[in-house]
């Protein structure tokens, strides 16, 4: 979980599920990997420039492992970035940068929202019905030049903004630098925002980004997992950092695989000596989430009683449901009761099942590892892949099959700062199902593309002995009801994501180039 949502790694993912679905993951800020995406974010903001003189975005720059605001920065201009060459090159993202955020008492906020996967086959997600929000303790101005260093002003991290003169610590649950997320939405709420939509919006923004980085983390969980065995009851606590903008549409700023459960806060007690005392808004949040956590995850603790939970202090607070959700039956079936962790999937799985295609082709993936403890398929797997799910023909031979996986590999092997492992990653894999699918289906858009050749290829896998078991997970076409279409406003369409851009490279590979001759006379799969 770690790896999987390092910066770079999140973008990715975010990235793939962006070209199938640009819609339904328009809450993730553009973001360039770099260094290797530099020349590419260099033109691309250059060309907006150009075309329009008024136009000036600003970008955050973030290291790839880092946390606590560390090592982040601001820049309007990509010369402003801080590449080193070489080795040295540091690894990292650049993302548009929100400059337009909600304010609350003038000052920018984030929420910091507990999240537990409790299960990966089957998905099983909860959020915590009550989060934080941690508040700048300087006014917000939209960047400038001159303010673009102003870290109080711009970043809300706790660890940074605790060392401004300006931090207020308070006990209260709504005033102060830390506070509950319910007080701020009771407090939007008293200004007349609709907060169960904003709330509904920022519950589809956390299945949709679980979904976004689940094909991953099951490749990484069959290799540790003996295959035919029951996997062993792990869970992950994550925290969500989500920003709302202006309009109030909740964005992903990052997750965090190991969020601080402390519920302390450092505090000046003298001039320059600091003390460690309890922070009240900070135990109100955790202690819950731990404490379902646990409830949740032990199979042998029998359903408590109703008075039970009043005896050991539980109590009942107001709650922040879905829109149109009815109150949540207080037992679920052969589950301890949840009374901060809320389950959000399966519970909406219908709304957002379909989104799960990227899971499909990590089936597959998988599938063909084949020897336990792989991450990466080699070129015969690669090649047998084709075979079983009859997809070269004479239009593409076993020859073309080849060249497409060197042109892969050897492109995604300079992209990864692990490559001990030689071989495809899943990344690689996908691109290279979407330049397929891209070829088989060209009338159709990517989506659609991709949810035929899986289709045909879950169609042989199935005619095969044992094949029907295989299939992890069904998806509709349809599109999720409940999902509504925002876009992030930002200032130039222009300025799109690498996300096409890499996709229109991968079809235009020198692969391609090579093999023209012979491809292009025609496409007799269409
Ligand atoms: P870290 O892991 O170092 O905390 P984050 O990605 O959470 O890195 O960024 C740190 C802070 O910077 C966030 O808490 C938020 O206040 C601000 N921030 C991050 N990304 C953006 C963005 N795209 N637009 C506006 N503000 C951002």
């Amino acid at each position: 979980m770690i790896d999987m949502l390092r910066k770079i790694n999140l973008s990715r993912a975010m990235r793939t599920t962006q070209e199938l679905f640009p819609e339904e993951y328009d809450f993730y800020p553009r973001s360039w990997i770099l260094p290797e995406e530099y020349q590419q974010f260099s033109t691309q903001i250059r060309m907006v420039k150009e075309n329009d003189a008024t136009v000036n975005p600003t970008f955050i720059v973030k290291p790839d492992g880092g946390s606590q605001g560390d090592g982040i920065y601001l820049i309007r201009d990509p010369s402003d970035l801080k590449l080193m060459a070489g080795s040295q090159a540091k690894q990292g993202v650049v993302q548009e940068y929100i400059h337009k955020p909600l304010l609350i008492d003038k000052l920018k906020f984030d929420i910091r929202l507990y999240v537990l996967i409790k299960s990966l086959e089957p998905l099983e997600i909860y959020i915590a019905k009550e989060g934080l929000t941690r508040f700048c303790t300087e006014p917000y101005q939209e960047p400038s030049q001159k303010n673009l260093s102003h870290v109080f002003m711009h970043l809300t991290n706790y660890s940074l903004n605790v060392h401004s003169g300006n931090f207020i610590h308070s006990d209260s649950q709504n005033t102060g630098s830390k506070r509950t997320l319910s007080s701020v939405l009771y407090r939007l709420a008293a200004k007349g925002v609709d907060i169960k939509r904003v709330w509904s919006d920022i519950i589809a923004l956390v299945i949709k980004t679980v979904i976004a980085v689940v094909p991953e983390l099951r490749v990484y969980y069959q290799a540790e997992i003996p295959p035919g065995k029951p996997g062993p009851t792990c869970f992950q606590i994550l925290g969500f950092d989500i920003l709302l903008m202006k309009n109030l549409k909740p964005i992903l700023l990052e997750v965090n695989s190991n969020p601080s459960m402390r519920i302390e806060h450092e505090k000046e007690v003298s001039p320059g000596v600091f003390e460690y005392v309890p922070s009240p808004v900070d135990e109100d949040v955790k202690v819950g989430v731990i404490r379902d956590t646990l409830r949740l995850m032990d199979p042998g603790l029998k359903k408590p009683s109703v008075s039970q939970l009043k005896a050991g202090g539980f109590e009942h607070k107001e709650e922040i449901s879905v829109e149109g959700e009815k109150q949540e039956k207080s037992l679920e079936e052969g589950v301890l009761p949840s009374l901060c962790l809320k389950q959000v999937y399966p519970k909406y799985s219908k709304q957002f099942n379909c989104l799960r295609l990227v899971e499909r082709i990590a089936s597959l993936f998988i599938r063909f590892l084949g020897v336990k403890g792989n991450m990466r398929l080699g070129p015969t797997a690669f090649r047998t892949f084709f075979r079983t799910c009859k997809l070269s023909n004479s239009n593409f031979t076993m020859a073309s099959v080849d060249i497409l996986y060197i042109d892969i590999t050897r492109r995604w092997s300079g992209t990864i700062s692990d490559s001990r492992e030689a071989g495809m990653g899943l990344q690689a894999f996908v691109e290279a199902f979407f330049f397929l699918a891209g070829r088989r289906f060209k009338s159709l858009v990517l989506r659609e593309q991709v949810v035929s050749l899986l289709e045909l290829c879950e169609a042989q896998l199935e005619s095969q002995p044992g094949g029907e078991d295989r299939r992890s997970v069904s998806c509709s076409r349809a599109l999720p009801r409940a999902v509504k279409t925002q876009t992030l406003g930002l200032a130039n369409p222009q300025l799109s994501s690498p996300a096409p851009q890499r996709r229109a490279a991968s079809q235009d590979y020198r692969l391609h180039q090579r093999l023209k001759p012979r491809m292009l006379r025609a496409n007799v799969e269409n």
